[in-house]
């Protein structure tokens, strides 16, 4: 259990988690592949332990009789997951993808495995660029530092 802070791509919206636990979780269920644009990565967290700053950008969506899902609604970035019915009532699963520092993460469960996209099955043998590389592609030639568009 530790700390773990985070945001959204354009920041407007600031994370701090506490009590965060040491595994995150995938689920491969249609919902969250729409949301998240992909499997969805989350770690979950009592909605007390998690302290949220750049509230008036945060949306949130209800998204089925138990869960509504929050987005940052200047940048698009998906935020987080929420129960909202049943045992599990007042959790929070926020997208790993927000976090500063993941390097003491490991991955615990996955959920709706059946319904994985095998195009996740990455394959041995493909094309695979470093950050040097990809800035080298994409970047504009003046510039120092930057990310792809
Ligand atoms: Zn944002
Ligand atoms: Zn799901």
């Amino acid at each position: 259990m530790s700390e773990k802070t985070g945001q959204c791509l354009c920041g407007a919206v600031k994370l701090t988690a506490r009590n965060v636990p040491s595994t995150f979780n995938i689920c491969y269920c249609d919902m969250c592949k729409r949301w998240a644009g992909g499997r969805f990565m989350g770690l979950h967290v009592a909605k007390d332990d998690l302290n949220v700053t750049g509230g008036d950008s945060v949306t949130e969506a209800v998204t089925s009789d138990w869960a509504k899902r929050a987005f940052c609604n200047t940048c698009g970035s998906s935020l987080w997951y929420e129960v909202t019915d049943g045992p599990y009532v007042g959790g929070r699963s926020i997208c790993v993808g927000l976090l500063d520092d993941t390097s003491d993460l490991t991955l615990g469960t996955e959920y709706y495995t059946d319904r994985k996209t095998r195009a996740y099955d990455f394959p041995e043998g493909r094309k695979q660029l470093t950050e040097a590389e990809v800035l080298a592609l994409f970047a504009p030639t003046d510039a120092e530092e930057g990310e792809p568009e």
